[in-house]
């Protein structure tokens, strides 16, 4: 190749062409450094026809200046972003931005330096270096990264180092990572289990796309089961990918890891510092990275030989990413496993509608593990009127579930309770004129957090402490809380049970792989009697010594209603009933509600799934929404409302008509203002044979905009507000 078309990573600059000097080779997917201006740019040499782009006169073509030393994106991998900026209509730039999602493994020096404290105390001490000594032991890190864990200037840091009370260590960026081994520790499978994991093992050898469903109840040993076949998969010399929905479940994974296969695996996710990012990526690039759990975002990295992927938990949400590319890595995977050949085995105990109803069609192998393992039985469960028994004034907890506790204190066994809402309260208002705390930037209530004593917004971040007087009236010390948090019941609990000790484990007290790792042994080491939880706590753990769990409010997840509303309320509740009695003590589970008779109630308490299956997929079908029909939804906003409505009734002027195809609003977002922006929806929902994607593309390339206007696409959506 004498000249080549570069995809670059900036969207706003669309492919251009450059010259390749003479003694350089290049190939397709070759990762390289461009001139633009006075600046450099890294891009990706792309098959020019892929561009619908005039080729640039030879002449006026500068040469390229660097070929990067690292793997070439493999073709496959280069279709696989082709496919996924057309299906969910987003730039090829911003898709390839996850491929490359490290600068440091494209370029700089194989060493790194990071600091750590030498041991020394300071002979001044002052307020921003008590926070360093007080969170900086034992940690190693650069200036950087060191500095936003302590939070302090890097200037503080650098102080330290200059006064000798920090010092540098070389790190060597590219130390390999020890290699799993796939017969460490092999299970003793049960029949069911055996049989299932002979299936998954010869796909793995034969190496060719195959998607599997492997469904199977809480605890019947789903992660032994697919350990199985990433046994397979490493003695093939492949490379394995674990998908997991929450950088919180990552700690006790690697232990599970590390026990089956000798050392843990290597790990990605958005909170890894720079020197293990560098590390990980050019070992994932260079097949030296044998095995990988990541977030989703590990799912578009440039694997050398990637043999098998697995989602686990698949039913997660959390797996569709929200803003910049909205893709659904569950969706993604199996894209990738297709393009590149091999198995992907889509885990879960509830799985989503979507992923039966590819099984229903035959599109998924469908593997089952209809019991626990071992004697482990699954827990009874039983629903609490709240009309009939309803908790005293002002408290959350009813008698029933009140008992269960004491019952299950006396024994000395564990408790979960869960309510998925962080904070103390979700709304505080003032006593004497009514006034509720709003969020500035959103349409959202302030919601109290009292740990950290603070108002917060759940959306934007926005935070204040609470006031002494209402801003509204004046009138001093007026809050007052309206309904529970998790925090609200840690308290009822503290009243209730006195010596029972509590954890409330939420997104704000559980913000690392370590705080879950700490959870999980104190709660191992029967350091705690009693969780209190949000979503956090309903999924991958396994403590056998937790018997009892309630369910807090099994109404809220219904409110607000929207498509997969009972669908994700049905998952929750079996999820969170799925940490009870994992091991040989039977567990309990109470699930308090106000509609004993609704059907997600009753499917979990007659514990009768596919009732409730059969019954949700029935009305999907009548309406014609996933999986028997397409959604899209577009979003416009702006910091100037005007200006946001306008654009949303210009695109909504001009909505295409086709058969089967139908668009609805523009309307106000029910999030009517995010972040400081004002927000406009419109609902694209087409039949299955509708080319949905291009009709929007086409719709949409029409039509300007300016510049402080945004419009996003959001295809298959999963949050409608
Ligand atoms: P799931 O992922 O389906 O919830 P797990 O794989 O976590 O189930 O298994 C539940 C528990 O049972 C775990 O402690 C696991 O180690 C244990 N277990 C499952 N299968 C086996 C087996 N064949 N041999 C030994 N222990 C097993
Ligand atoms: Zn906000």
């Amino acid at each position: 190749m004498n000249r080549v078309r570069l995809l670059l990573l900036n969207a706003a600059l669309g492919p251009l062409d450059y010259k390749v000097p003479d003694n350089m080779q290049v190939e397709y997917g070759s990762i390289v450094v461009a001139p633009l201006g006075p600046r450099e740019i890294i891009g990706i040499v792309w098959e020019p026809d892929f561009f619908d782009v005039e080729e640039a006169p030879a002449e006026k073509l500068r040469p390229i200046r660097e070929v990067l030393d690292v793997p070439p994106l493999e073709a496959e991998l280069r279709r696989l972003i082709e496919w996924t900026a057309d299906y969910y209509l987003a730039s090829m730039a911003a898709v390839t931005r996850m491929t490359l999602s490290s600068s440091a493994a494209l370029r700089g020096s194989l060493t790194i330096t990071e600091y750590r404290l030498t041991g020394e105390m300071p002979k001044r001490m002052t307020p921003q270096r008590e926070k360093v000594f007080d969170r900086l032991q034992g940690e190693q890190a650069t200036v950087r990264e060191l500095a936003e864990m302590a939070d302090v200037s890097d200037g503080v840091i650098r102080g330290l180092v200059n006064a000798g009370l920090m010092e540098a260590v070389s790190v060597n960026a590219d130390r390999p990572y020890p290699l799993p081994d796939p017969d460490f520790a092999p299970p003793q499978l049960s029949d069911t289990q055996e049989n299932v994991a002979t299936t998954m093992r010869t796909a793995v050898q034969e190496d060719d796309f195959r998607p599997f469903l492997l469904d199977g109840v809480t605890g019947s040993g789903k992660t032994e089961v697919y350990f199985e076949a990433v046994a397979e998969a490493l003695r093939q010399g492949k490379q394995v990918l674990v998908l997991l929905p929450e950088i919180a479940l990552t700690q006790p994974f690697l232990k599970r890891f590390e026990a089956r296969f000798g050392t843990p695996p290597v790990c990605w996710h958005s909170g890894l510092k720079q020197a293990e990012r560098r590390r990980a990526w050019r070992a994932i690039a260079k097949g030296r990275a044998r095995a990988v759990v990541g977030a989703r975002s590990s799912l578009f990295l440039p694997y050398e030989n990637l043999g098998l992927i697995i989602v686990d938990e698949a039913h997660e949400t959390s797996f569709k990413q929200e803003d910049g590319v909205r893709y659904n890595a569950r969706d993604v995977a199996v894209m990738r496993a297709q393009f590149e050949k091999f198995p992907v085995i889509l885990a879960s105990a509830t799985p989503a509608i979507e992923s039966r109803h590819m099984a229903q069609l035959g599109r998924y192998e469908l593997l089952e593990l209809p019991s626990r393992f071992g004697d482990a039985t699954l827990p009874e469960l039983k629903a609490i009127d709240l009309t009939e028994h309803p908790p005293e004034r002002g408290k959350w907890i009813a008698p029933p579930l009140i008992e269960a506790l004491e019952e299950t204190l006396e024994k000395g066994e564990q408790s979960l309770l869960f309510l998925n809402r962080r904070g103390f309260a979700p709304l505080t208002l003032c006593r004497t004129c009514g006034h509720r705390f709003q969020c500035p930037n959103c349409t959202a209530w302030m919601v109290e957090h009292r740990l950290v004593a603070r108002l917060a917004c759940h959306h934007c971040g926005h935070v204040m402490p609470p006031p002494e007087a209402c801003p509204e009236c004046g009138e001093a010390d007026c809050l007052v809380a309206c309904g529970p948090g998790v925090e609200r019941i840690g308290d009822e609990v503290a009243t209730l049970f006195p010596d029972a000790r509590a954890a409330i484990i939420t997104s704000d007290t559980i913000w690392s792989p370590e705080k879950a790792a700490q959870f999980v042994a104190d709660v191992e080491n029967g350091a705690v009697d009693i969780i209190i939880g949000t979503q956090l706590v309903t999924k991958g753990y396994h403590f056998p010594n937790l018997t009892l769990v309630g369910v807090v409010d099994a109404d809220i997840g219904l409110e607000g209603g929207d498509l997969r509303a009972a669908e994700r309320s049905f998952q929750q509740i079996a999820q969170v009933s799925g940490r009870a009695g994992r091991a040989e003590k039977p567990g309990r589970v109470f699930v308090q509600t106000r509609s004993p008779g609704a059907p997600v109630i009753d499917a979990l308490v007659k514990g009768d799934r596919e009732a409730f299956y059969i019954a949700e997929t029935e009305s999907r079908h009548h309406a014609g929404v996933p999986p028997f029909g397409r959604l899209a939804a577009i979003i416009i906003s702006s910091e100037d409302n005007q200006e946001a409505l306008e654009t949303a009734r210009a695109i909504g002027g001009s909505a295409p008509t086709a058969d089967g195809l139908y668009i609805y609003g523009p309307a106000p977002a029910p999030l009517a203002m995010l972040r400081g922006r004002h927000r406009h929806r419109l609902l694209v929902h087409a039949g299955r044979s509708v080319e949905m994607q291009k009709i929007i593309r086409e719709w949409l390339s029409k039509l300007d905009w300016p510049r402080s206007v945004r419009v996003a696409v959001d295809v298959d959506p999963y949050s409608f507000v």
